[in-house]
């Protein structure tokens, strides 16, 4: 997409720099675009940093390059959340979310923001309310270098998969802010301009099912008052197959993607990861119903559970043939410190270091096994053809079902279309004339043109060449088989959990 640089904005660190005092100047970097430069260092009293466990490098090096600035250091978010011990060389650690120890630390800089003898931890015992954060769009001037616009709504999970950190680290009982405060975040993302759909970063849309139906109806409103200007796309557990008039109320609204964390189609395999509510209904069953209110299911699958056998690659792709999800992430099992998982395999001896590997469980089957397991999914997965047929499936089957929305001056204007002939023409040249699957992508586009159906085009050909690229860097090894591992680095992360 023109102008393009990341997958998504950060909403923790952009909802921190909302909160903090109006009379410090703020600068913003978000590294999935392009370091942070010298003059950026020099310029700063102080450099506060987040991230993930997987971009535990980089945070480390942001840290050395501020230092020798001469700068304090802050570092928050979810990786030191939940190891602080992982990031001793950091001068203010701030672990947990937004709340008492984001006030202290505000404090105890606005006092004095010389870099202290020893580390000092600000740990938060009171969670500030979601009700009361601040919008973080608001530092924001343009959501156009991004892919998707990102908003949340609620966080933690009632649910206890053994592998996942989530209910651990944010709660079983999901904490909520309101749907006026959702709706001002909308429009302020609207004047952002954003390129994409918006998706909701909760942890499980439907964690609290009362919750998300208040929600709804409010997003459809706000939809019909400003003419369908954007989609949605949610994380969500596969049991909203169950919730039909959630389903009806998100078809409405426009939610186009739900991420579903299928991992496995082996039943016992989903019992053995605590994950039994995937099976409130035939997975396969739960798919097709999400398909009939128009929603295109994304899944997350994991290799490399105790329960696989030999048998276990034929039976993902035999998943994916039937389900015909086009697209799905595929990882091999990652211990995370905080989950059931983690403390079982400790007690078995099982947590290993990750050098020269790409998980750090020692799996039940031999290693190069189940990493040949894992390629052979992810590259027949990704192999065109396979890819272009399941996207052709949902465009005849799922896409259909989608809310006929008017046609609006917010949906159909010149800018909107300039864009979409700009990300045309290119496709055009990259996939059409350069790539190796251009009889491929003309069998989908000749008739799509000849349809006038622009938007299925573009969906189709736009996600299958990154799904396409990501999966031959993949193989020739340069992307990690665990999004959660180390040795992945740095690149934009999708929602894994759910
Ligand atoms: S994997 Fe999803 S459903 Fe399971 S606990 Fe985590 S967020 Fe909840």
């Amino acid at each position: 997409m023109p102008g393009v640089r990341a997958f998504m904005p950060p909403q923790g660190i952009l909802t921190i720099a909302a909160y903090l005092p109006k009379a410090w100047e703020v600068r913003f970097v978000d590294e999935n675009m392009g370091p942070a430069r010298t003059s950026d260092y020099r310029w700063a009293d102080v450099v506060m940093t987040s991230g993930m466990h997987v971009q535990r490098r980089e945070i480390r090096q942001i840290n050395e390059l501020a230092h020798r600035a001469g700068k304090l250091t802050v570092l928050g978010g979810p990786s030191v959340s939940a190891c602080p011990e992982y990031y001793p060389e950091f001068d203010f650690l701030h672990v947990g979310e937004l709340g008492d120890a984001t006030d202290q630390l505000i404090r105890h800089i606005d006092e004095d923001c010389k870099r202290p003898d020893q580390q000092i931890r600000f740990a938060t015992n009171q969670r500030l309310p979601l009700t009361e954060f601040p919008s973080p769009v608001a530092p924001l001037r343009s959501l156009r270098p991004y892919l998707l616009a990102s908003i949340q709504y609620s966080s933690g999970c009632p649910f206890t998969c053994e592998f996942c950190d989530i209910p651990e680290l944010y709660g079983r009982n999901p904490r909520l802010k309101s749907p006026e405060q959702i709706l001002k975040e909308l429009d302020t993302i609207l004047e952002r301009r954003p390129q994409g759909a918006v998706y909701f970063v909760d942890d499980n849309f439907i964690g609290n099912r009362k919750a998300a139906m208040e929600l709804l109806p409010h997003l459809v409103q706000w939809q019909k008052e400003h003419g369908y200007p954007l989609e949605f796309a949610c994380e969500a557990t596969l049991n909203i197959a169950g919730a039909p008039k959630v389903l009806e109320l998100m078809r409405e609204a426009c939610f186009y993607t739900v991420f579903c964390g299928i991992e496995t189609p082996e039943p016992e395999a989903l019992k053995s990861i605590s994950k039994s509510h995937n099976l409130v209904k035939p997975i396969l069953d739960a798919v097709r119903i999400l398909n009939s209110y128009g929603i295109e299911v994304v899944s997350g699958i994991i290799m490399g559970l105790d329960t696989d056998t030999v048998e276990t690659d034929e039976r993902i792709l035999d998943f994916i043939r039937e389900s015909q999800i086009p697209m799905l992430t595929i990882n091999l099992l990652e211990a995370l410190p905080h989950t059931p998982l983690w403390r079982r395999l400790e007690k078995e001896g099982r947590i290993l270091p990750e050098e020269n590997r790409q998980s750090n469980v020692k799996f039940l089957l031999p290693y190069p096994q189940v990493l040949g397991m894992w390629y052979r999914c992810v590259r027949e997965t990704y192999d065109p053809q396979f890819l272009y047929d399941r996207f052709a499936y949902n465009v005849a089957h799922t896409f259909k079902n989608r809310l006929e929305v008017p046609v609006t001056s917010a949906r159909l204007n010149l800018r909107n279309i300039y864009v979409a002939m700009q990300i045309l023409a290119r496709l055009m040249i990259r996939v059409g004339v350069l790539s190796d699957y251009r009889k491929i992508f003309w069998k989908m586009a000749i008739p799509a043109l000849k349809k006038g159906d622009i938007e299925a085009l573009i969906h189709v050909a736009l996600v299958s060449h990154h799904l396409i690229r990501f999966t031959r860097e993949a193989l020739r090894g340069e992307q990690g088989a665990a999004f959660y591992s180390e040795k992945l680095g740095s690149t934009a992360k999708p929602a894994e959990q759910t």
